[in-house]
């Protein structure tokens, strides 16, 4: 039976509250109902609903705590509300050039497992892509004696132009087909609801759920690795473009017919910034060595190496260049530049603060705030668990609409 419209509109007002409170017991850690309401400026009775409807999904719980109080010796107890961690199990994966990293955590977003399954091809097509991210949860959940289908979720993040509203990936270096609709392909080889996203903007929702964009409500995640990796995350929310094609500031450009980029462009950011690209920029200019790996330009810049040390200054102009272009742009509270293994500090020197400084249209107030994470190497793994929660999340308080009904 169609729904009338009014109380269609009822239903998704009730089920935006549900997700605010959900997500404000998220960013407080444990809060009390009176708290909520006066946080998010809504009435203690629309609060009392939305936390009964999300008690009876298991999505959060009560604790009681003992009031602190001078005059009685004990206090009343006080009732707060906190995340019910233990409620789902969610698997979050990065596929990378040469291995798959998944990490499982729980609604809380604590680690439970993680399990690095590698990889034979770095471009697998669609079905082999598919298949072998299956064997690599199936290893995981192994692990801690579950199946599969303990998992309320999956959240994949692959480099590349994702449309994550659809699970359609436009362009990926892990694929050799361009224009994949994944979403046939996940439902027949996984039995949990499965969503695709780009790897940055996955790490710019772990900064805003777990890290350093905790409670702000605009800021910027640059990630730098093989490639360079925006998340913008404007009013609250990550801003992805009408395509799902936005915020690719690796390929913004910074020099006219400038270096050759791995998008077949000229003078894209990454060009300079990206580790293949100082990889080859060192042995360019070393060609007696060849310089290997990215950790090896650094140590040999810290020894006094001329021409590491140049190939690191260049790197991090252009990228004081990009980031002062971003500034102008977005205006933002905090530009977090996130990182899992590689040495970021070429990119946040004195020198690279001066050229920002630089770039930036002139004003009497501070620059935003700078702040470097460094991950470790599950960053990746744990950005797409972020986003597996966010998504179960939502598709728990639907269900909850759908009994109600
Ligand atoms: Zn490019």
């Amino acid at each position: 039976m169609l729904k009338s419209k009014a109380s269609q509109n009822a239903a998704d007002q009730r089920n935006i509250t549900r997700l605010r409170v959900l997500e404000h017991i998220r960013t407080r850690g444990s809060i009390s109902r009176i708290d909520i309401a006066s946080a998010l400026q809504t009435s203690p009775a629309t609060v009392t609903a939305a936390t009964a409807d999300l008690i009876s999904a298991g999505l959060i719980k009560e604790i009681q705590t003992e009031q602190q109080s001078k005059s009685a010796k004990r206090g009343r107890p006080r009732v707060l509300l906190q995340l019910n961690g233990g409620s789902y199990l969610v698997a979050g994966l990065k596929v990378a050039r040469h291995v798959i990293s998944v990490i499982l955590v729980d609604f809380e977003g604590n680690e439970v497992t993680s399990y690095k399954h590698p990889l034979d091809d770095a471009r697998m097509t669609p079905t082999a892509f598919v298949g072998t991210i299956r064997e690599a949860m199936d290893q995981a959940c192994a692990q801690i004696d579950e199946t599969i289908d303990t998992l309320s979720g999956v959240s994949i993040g692959i480099a590349g132009l994702v449309d994550a509203e659809r699970n359609f990936v436009h362009w990926s270096s892990s694929l050799t087909e361009r224009n994949v609709d994944f979403s046939q392909f996940l439902e027949s080889e996984l039995p949990c609801p499965a969503f695709i996203e780009n790897d940055a903007n996955l790490v710019a929702k772990a900064e805003q759920l777990f890290g350093l964009g905790k409670g702000l409500k605009n800021f910027l995640v640059v990630t730098i690795e093989h490639g360079v990796g925006l998340g913008i995350v404007l009013d609250g929310k990550l801003y992805r473009g009408e395509r799902g094609c936005g915020a690719e500031f690796g390929h913004t450009k910074v020099q006219l017919d400038g270096a050759l980029c791995q998008c077949g462009q000229r003078g894209c950011l990454e060009a300079y910034v990206g580790d293949y690209a100082l990889i080859r920029e060192a042995t360019v200019a070393d060609q007696s060595t060849g310089t290997e790996t990215v950790t090896e330009i650094h140590k040999n810049a810290r020894s006094g190496d001329e021409r590491a040390k140049s190939v690191l200054a260049r790197a991090g102009q252009m990228f004081g260049l990009g980031i002062s272009n971003l500034i102008n742009l977005f205006d933002p509270e905090r530009i977090i530049l996130s990182g899992a293994q590689m040495d970021l500090e070429h990119l946040y020197s004195e020198e690279v603060m001066t050229r920002i400084r630089s770039g930036v249209v002139n004003v009497d107030t501070p620059l935003p705030e700078i702040k470097v994470h460094h991950w470790g190497d599950l960053m990746w793994a744990k950005g797409a668990a972020a986003y597996g929660i966010e998504q179960v999340s939502i598709l728990k308080v639907k269900e909850l609409a759908t009994h109600a009904s």
